[in-house]
């Protein structure tokens, strides 16, 4: 959990070059003190502008059958390509969140949804990110495999793939959603699992 590296800008590593230079003017940003600023900073020695560097909001389902099982794709795309997680994907600027999870949820799965109570909210520092996960009722499509998706198959809350899901994120969330319907079962410790692609 604490692997992440924060470089000079103040940002995980991987999210510097991103975020390199001005967009107002185009000079290379410095990170440091900026007057009236809480914290240190990513601003312009130019211009003066302070890029503020936020997490992303990435919007997911879980779409439940009438059967009571969660729908999950195998994932066809890094990272976790091949290992099984909750359809989703990040917010785009101009839609809802609600939106956002019936487009991502058809986009990835076939099937048309609605979005129903928030299961749960959870950040992932080191991805720069944060995931919500909807319970979501299926009310149309049919299950379709897409470049996003190798597979879409039904869970029953005592069959979760558990070692083979792709994301720290998506195992909290599948542990929340089992603990409201099916409280008897054990839940697995996310830090015993290993998972080669973080999320
Ligand atoms: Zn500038």
């Amino acid at each position: 959990m604490s692997e992440v590296r924060f470089g000079l800008g103040g940002i995980p590593d991987w999210l510097e070059p991103m975020v390199r230079f001005c967009s107002r003017c185009g000079v290379r940003l410095a990170f440091g003190p900026v007057a009236g600023e809480e914290r240190d900073r990513l601003a312009c020695p130019s211009c003066g502008f302070v890029s503020y560097v936020n997490p992303r909001l990435v919007v997911t389902t879980l779409p439940i059958t009438s059967r009571g099982e969660v729908i999950l794709i195998r994932r066809g795309i890094e990272p976790g390509r091949g290992q099984w997680a909750q359809p989703g994907g990040f917010l785009e600027i101009d839609e809802t969140v609600r939106e956002a999870a019936v487009r991502e949820t058809l986009e990835e799965t076939g099937l048309r949804v609605e979005a129903g109570a928030i299961v749960g909210l959870y950040s992932r520092v080191q991805a720069a990110v944060v995931v919500i996960a909807f319970e979501a009722r299926i009310v149309g499509g049919a299950p379709t495999i897409t470049r996003e998706s190798l597979e879409t198959r039904p869970f029953a809350p005592d069959a979760i793939p558990w070692p083979e899901i792709a994301f720290e994120t998506s195992i909290r969330a599948l542990r929340d959603w089992v603990a409201g319907v099916r409280p008897d079962l054990p839940a697995p410790d996310p830090a015993t699992i290993h998972r080669p692609f973080g999320g």
